[in-house]
């Protein structure tokens, strides 16, 4: 059994094998008809591809201007590109806050961590359960500060109906092997506003718009760049993995909400295990199945020995010396990285492994 899966569908196969045919393997085509796929798929009117979600965060707080002095506010229970991507555009990380019942920031700890300085609000739906979006924006709203989601964990998500990816300016996806959805590595940014897509495609290509700018009658392209730009868009090769992967993701988003809600029932009835409760009106991409339990080490050794694979994920970010020490006062993030752990989660487990996996929980540790 192991702890995450990568499909790679028959039809991915084939139209890498097509792409890799055509020898067109910059970005091109494929490009374009994986981010309108990816347009319907999240309801937004803009979705831009780049080569992963870190390229995507750090491009939106390009795009906001993030620079030396200003502050962005982060949860430690992430991944460390959260915070990474801060101190890539100059910044400074200010680490707030969570709710140790989902994972995810606490709206009324950014409001605390808010001051004249903060340039963003990061939010990270932790296993792929929506933060209480009404709240969060609804602070940010209040502040005039720009919300930025980093949906790496949740594609397929929703809020309240409505798919995470149409509701916040600017929402990153990751397309990374062990992700929901994989083109290999890969990432996508979704946003609201015209302008912000236009800065956006600039800055993911060296500072040029490849959607406007074409070549002349001799094949000179005459674009100057005027914004710093990098190299982050995505090639065909990945777009090809995308495109062939999406259409079967429902299906296997499905079999993983089914799983999840196997877990609930026969877990949420043991006394030495919490369940992360997803808030009302978040429906979860159902990424990560995590526990809190007391002896987290003592657990993990017992499930080891039980053939079930079992991880912290990502322990609080801030503790990396990299962020300049752990910040103090954060009582919800300590309870949870004292105590979270997530067992297998995704559609390539059999139900006899799902019943493995129940059954060596409940045998304790
Ligand atoms: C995986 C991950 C990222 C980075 O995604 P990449 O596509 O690997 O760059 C960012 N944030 C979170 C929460 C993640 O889990």
């Amino acid at each position: 059994m192991n702890l995450f899966n990568t499909t790679v569908t028959d039809a991915a196969i084939a139209k890498v094998n097509e792409v890799l045919r055509s020898t067109f393997l910059n970005e091109g085509e494929v490009v374009r008809e994986f981010e309108a796929s990816l347009r319907s798929a999240v309801g937004a009117p803009h979705v831009a591809t780049v080569n992963s979600c870190t390229a995507a965060l750090h491009l939106c707080l390009e795009v906001l201007g993030v620079g030396p002095g200003d502050e962005v506010i982060v949860p430690p229970q992430t991944f460390i590109a959260t915070g990474l991507v801060v101190l890539h555009a100059g910044g400074t990380p200010v680490f707030a806050d969570i709710d140790p019942d989902t994972g995810n920031i606490s709206a009324a700890s950014i409001r605390d961590k808010i001051t004249d300085r903060t340039k963003a609000v990061i939010a990270v739906h932790w296993g792929g359960a929506p933060v209480d979006l009404d709240a969060v924006q609804a602070v940010c709203r209040d502040a005039g500060v720009p919300l930025i989601e980093d949906a790496a964990h949740a594609f397929g998500a929703r809020w309240k109906g409505q798919p995470i990816g149409a509701l916040s300016r600017f929402t990153c996806f990751s397309f990374q092997a062990i992700k929901g959805m994989t083109t290999g590595d890969g990432g996508a940014i979704a946003c609201l506003d015209d302008d912000d897509a236009t800065h956006v495609y600039t800055r993911r290509w060296f500072g040029i718009d490849k959607r406007k700018v074409t070549a002349n009658d001799i094949g000179e392209r005459s674009a100057l760049i005027e914004q710093l730009g990098y190299k982050y868009h995505m090639n065909n090769v990945a777009a090809a993995l995308g495109v062939g992967n999406l259409p079967s993701y429902p299906e296997r988003l499905a079999r993983r909400r089914e799983i999840d809600k196997r877990y609930r029932q026969v877990l949420g009835q043991s006394p030495d295990v919490r369940l992360l409760q997803p808030l009302e009106g978040a429906e979860s991409s159902c990424w990560l199945f995590g526990l809190r339990l007391e002896r987290r080490e003592d657990f993990g050794r017992a499930m080891k020995g039980r053939g079930v694979p079992v991880s912290v994920i990502d322990r609080r970010i801030d503790r990396h010396p990299v962020f300049g020490g752990l910040t103090a006062g954060l009582t919800g993030a300590e309870v949870f990285d004292a105590e979270h752990i997530a067992i297998p989660l995704h559609d390539g487990l059999s139900d006899d492994d799902v019943e493995q996996v129940t059954a060596a929980v409940l045998a304790g540790w």
